[in-house]
């Protein structure tokens, strides 16, 4: 699976992405990560990608003509489809506080592309028109507004690169995980809590049921824990309202 990120920012991307997992990945072959650089497809002295809002207001704007031209270069089968509606297996992001929620469902869509672009949107936010014509999921990662899409695409790649088949290994990847399941009511489930050596530290004791090697009585408990912690931090998850504060 590649990966195309277009940022104003590419040497951003030289951190979040080179560790673990993600890394390993992307060494084993199994995801390919290409960063490139919005400026590149400008065509003015000033490489400007931003211009001001029709309208006015604050803030500058990310202009259309970039974005259109480093799309058609990088995903050209987008631009002269085989056949009508034939996108050649890719998809187009972007990431914006405006999307529609970017959960595990989310990036379990994404894995069927062999190719997924994803563009960082940085100042006010792109032109409509590319929302509009270029793009074919807007995402948010949360309910709160970040200066850029850098760090929203790089969590899109982590979530979804630790979904494609080989990048956890066997082992791991068939260990239950926090929204790999739902309850007899479709509801998401969470992770039970983890606890590791030693058994008592400071006095803080790690559950006699999870030391006495009955593992029907462990995975009861476990389950129990999961549900008692997605009740007191996720009630929204299962109908409820969220408590804040
Ligand atoms: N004016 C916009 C915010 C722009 S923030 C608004 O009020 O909705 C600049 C860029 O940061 C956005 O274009 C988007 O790419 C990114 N961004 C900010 N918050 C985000 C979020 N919660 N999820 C995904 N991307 C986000």
């Amino acid at each position: 699976m590649i990966f195309h990120i277009v940022t104003i920012f590419p040497s951003f991307f030289d951190g979040p992405l080179n560790y673990g997992v993600v890394a390993k990945a992307v060494e084993a072959g199994r995801i390919d990560i290409r960063v490139h650089n919005l400026r590149d497809w400008t065509t003015d002295r000033h490489a400007t990608v931003d211009d001001r809002p029709f309208g006015g207001g604050e803030g500058m704007v990310l202009k259309v003509e970039p974005v259109f031209k480093a799309l058609q270069s990088i995903l050209p089968q987008r631009f002269a489809p085989a056949e009508e509606g034939n996108y050649g297996n890719t998809r187009v992001v972007l990431l914006s506080a405006q999307g529609k929620r970017f959960d595990q469902q989310a990036a379990r869509s994404l894995l069927q592309y062999d190719e997924v672009l994803l563009l960082c949107g940085r100042y006010e936010g792109v032109d409509e028109r590319i929302t509009d014509h270029l793009v074919d999921d807007e995402f948010s990662i949360g309910d709160y507004v970040l200066s850029g899409g850098e760090l929203p695409a790089a969590v899109v790649v982590d979530t979804v690169a630790r979904l494609v088949p080989g990048v956890l290994g066997d082992a791991r990847s068939s260990q239950f995980e926090s929204f790999s399941e739902v309850d007899e009511n479709g509801a998401p489930l969470l992770d039970c809590p983890h606890y590791t050596r030693p058994a008592d530290f400071n006095g803080w004791l790690v559950p006699d049921v999870l030391l006495n090697g009955n593992h029907a009585e462990i995975k009861r408990w476990r389950a129990a824990q999961a549900l008692a912690k997605r009740q007191k931090n996720r009630p929204d998850l299962t109908g409820g309202t969220h408590e804040r504060g």
